[in-house]
């Protein structure tokens, strides 16, 4: 019999209050694009919100992420070390700028980059003569890494840091917003994210010339003249006022959508306080996690099934849950990459599952939830 109850999805859009009103506006002052006030108003209030000098709206984090690439001004085969348990997208553009990712593992007590495996990492390339040329560190799951101790390796070695806080943005670390320590700092509005313009992203830094050279090459690279002039290379990578005029409605209510996503995770840890073999993603002590998705592990012998027999039969109760990011090592688009470690990853790939963790999820989705994983946990 086809499953007839809506479906629950892992992280869906939430609009608050004021979207509409403000596309309204820009759609009053025919102001759809290019760029325009709420462009320009997103990127100060984007800003001021993560504490950082400037930012720069553009079409998605991965072309945030792309332009902090050139920024570096990477050379074939240069290399640049990256956590191995992330998204693809924090990779990908590496392989844009001809450089090579050198992966290194994360630790328990984050999910994060492993500080001291960084710092191992780092010395072991520069005597090979290899010196990275920039380290990327996501911020997983809605929780910093551990920010200090990688930022002292970097700054150790002048290797720039650069932040993807894609998944992170409302988190803290120290009171501060990850992806404001680096060099520069990426966040993404994609439909999954905490906060969503349908798709776009920021690059935020406390570097001026950076992100004005960062909105240059979003704009084609049109050197100033009357006529279409260029004498780099450019990419069509800006955010339009429409899109803008959505992410400030929606940055207004991001407080409210941490506190959600954070009552979503409790809700899931009192229900399953007393279910063997489930353990969930720790929340490390320097600062405070989002919970942007509920993640937990389950040990196939405690609980009598594994993450994968959980994850299909809350797909057969319509409910959507996935596993925790396959780490890039183990990507065939990836093969052959360097990789310091990486065994913590693969075990976190092979138990984690990620749970519905959106910010509009109703008691009784989250009641689902909790029933269909404890009805496997009885059939054992
Ligand atoms: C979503 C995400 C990105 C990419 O952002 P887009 O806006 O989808 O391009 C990059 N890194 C991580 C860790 C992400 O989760």
């Amino acid at each position: 019999m086809p499953n007839t109850k809506p479906r629950v999805y892992l992280s869906s859009p939430h609009m608050g209050g004021d979207e509409l009103r403000l596309v309204t506006e820009a759609f009053a002052s025919n102001w759809i694009a290019p760029l325009g006030p709420h462009v320009d108003a997103f990127e100060q209030e984007f800003a001021a919100r993560v504490g950082t000098a400037y930012a720069a709206a553009l079409s998605s984090g991965t072309a945030a992420l792309h332009l902090a690439m050139r920024w570096l001004n990477l050379q074939p085969g240069d290399e640049v070390i990256c956590p191995t348990l992330t998204f693809s997208a924090t990779i990908n553009p590496v392989l844009y700028e001809r450089a090579r990712p050198v992966f290194v593992d994360c630790e328990e007590q984050s999910w994060n980059m492993a500080p001291a495996l960084l710092a191992e990492a780092v010395e072991d390339r520069i005597k090979r003569g290899r010196r990275p040329k920039a380290v990327i560190l996501v911020h997983i799951y809605g929780q910093s890494a551990d920010i200090a101790p990688i930022a002292a390796t970097c700054a150790r070695h002048g290797i720039p840091l650069i932040e993807d806080a894609a998944e992170a943005l409302g988190a803290t670390y120290g009171g501060r917003a990850p992806g404001s320590f680096g060099l520069c700092g990426v966040h993404s509005f994609n439909g999954n994210k905490i906060i969503t313009t349908s798709g776009g992203g920021m690059l935020v830094s406390n570097n001026a010339q950076l992100i004005e050279k960062a909105r240059y090459w979003a704009t084609q690279a049109r050197d100033p003249a009357p006529h279409y002039q260029h004498s780099e290379l450019g990419f069509n990578y800006r955010m339009s006022n429409v899109l803008a005029a959505i992410g400030r409605g929606q940055l207004r209510v991001l407080d409210e959508r941490v506190r959600a996503r954070r009552a979503n995770c409790e809700v899931y840890r009192r229900a399953f306080a007393d279910v063997p073999g489930i353990t969930f993603m720790p929340e490390a002590p320097w600062g405070r996690s989002t919970r942007w998705l509920t993640c937990l592990q389950i040990d196939p012998i405690a609980f009598g099934a594994d993450r994968e027999v959980v994850r299909l039969a809350l797909e057969a109760e319509n409910i959507e849950a996935r596993p925790v990011w396959k780490p890039m090592h183990l990507q065939p688009v990836f093969a052959g990459c360097e990789t310091y470690g990486g065994g913590v990853a693969e075990r976190l790939f092979e138990r984690g599952l990620c749970l519905p963790s959106g910010s509009n999820l109703q008691p009784m989705d989250l009641e689902r939830v909790v029933v269909a994983v404890k009805a496997v946990a009885k059939r054992r």
